[in-house]
């Protein structure tokens, strides 16, 4: 065969693949048609919704019952780093099982309608955004980086900062130290695990700058306060944070 002709074949495949093997939704089974439909149906991703209720208005921490925000317990006691946090949602259904498809099943394409609920989600909240100059993605070590193919942090940053006319800042925040993932760990363990993990490279492109950092969970928000406390070490004038979902 010659080259063209293999080429006109492997098409040929390819599309008698698609017609009887049409690609479905991996949450619900339906099968995708619409334009612009990947990986996770339109019906499916419908169900994302932002999280209504109480927060610590610091570190954003979702708190049981109808009641006002207040500051949690841990606020007062000891703030964070970060001047604010805010999360799009619990960690739980279909938000859950969207994420672990992006994160783990190497479902890159998922950034997108996730950076869009995270953008809908974070519309009430303007001063997140006021006069922040770059968003920073919590970095992954680069053998961590390497077994997943990619951060899946930077990914969502790219996309939201593309919504919002942004700027992410990459490779300036790093993880230096690859430790054991802070899931499977206890809340003192996250704690201890994450110090000293994360430093800055040219500390020049932050001094003086507002900064958001993204991430896609929280649990114990032992990892976005560390980051904080580098960025604020190395002379960043204000670390706000934004996650996907909280645990
Ligand atoms: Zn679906
Ligand atoms: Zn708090």
């Amino acid at each position: 065969m010659t080259g063209a002709l293999r080429a006109r074949a492997a098409a040929l495949a390819k599309l008698i693949e698609l017609l009887v093997f049409p690609s479905a939704c991996r949450l619900c089974a339906a099968i995708l048609d619409e334009p612009g439909e990947r990986i996770v149906c339109r019906d499916c991703l419908g169900r994302l919704v932002p999280r209504q209720g109480p927060v610590c208005p610091v570190c954003g921490r979702f708190l049981e019952g109808a009641g006002e925000d207040h500051p949690c317990g841990r606020c007062l006691e000891a703030r964070p780093a970060f001047s604010f946090h805010r999360s799009c949602g619990a960690y739980a259904g279909t938000l859950k099982d969207v994420v672990l498809l992006f994160k783990y099943r190497k479902c890159a394409p998922l950034s997108r309608p996730l950076a869009r609920f995270a953008e809908i989600s974070l519309a009430s909240e303007p001063r997140l955004w006021e006069g922040a100059d770059f968003l920073v993605p919590v970095p992954l070590h680069r053998a961590r980086r390497r077994d997943r193919g990619f951060n899946q942090s930077r990914l969502l940053a790219r996309d939201l900062a593309k919504s919002r006319g942004m700027k992410v800042l990459g490779g300036v925040l790093v993880k230096a130290r690859n430790v054991p993932p802070q899931a499977g760990l206890r809340a003192a363990e996250r704690e201890r695990n994450v110090v000293g993990a994360y430093a800055v490279k040219r500390p020049d492109r932050i001094r003086g700058r507002t900064l958001i950092l993204v991430d896609d969970v929280t649990t114990t928000g032992a990892t976005l306060r560390e980051c904080a406390r580098v960025l604020t070490e190395a002379g960043a004038e204000e670390v706000r944070a934004i996650t996907l979902a909280q645990a």
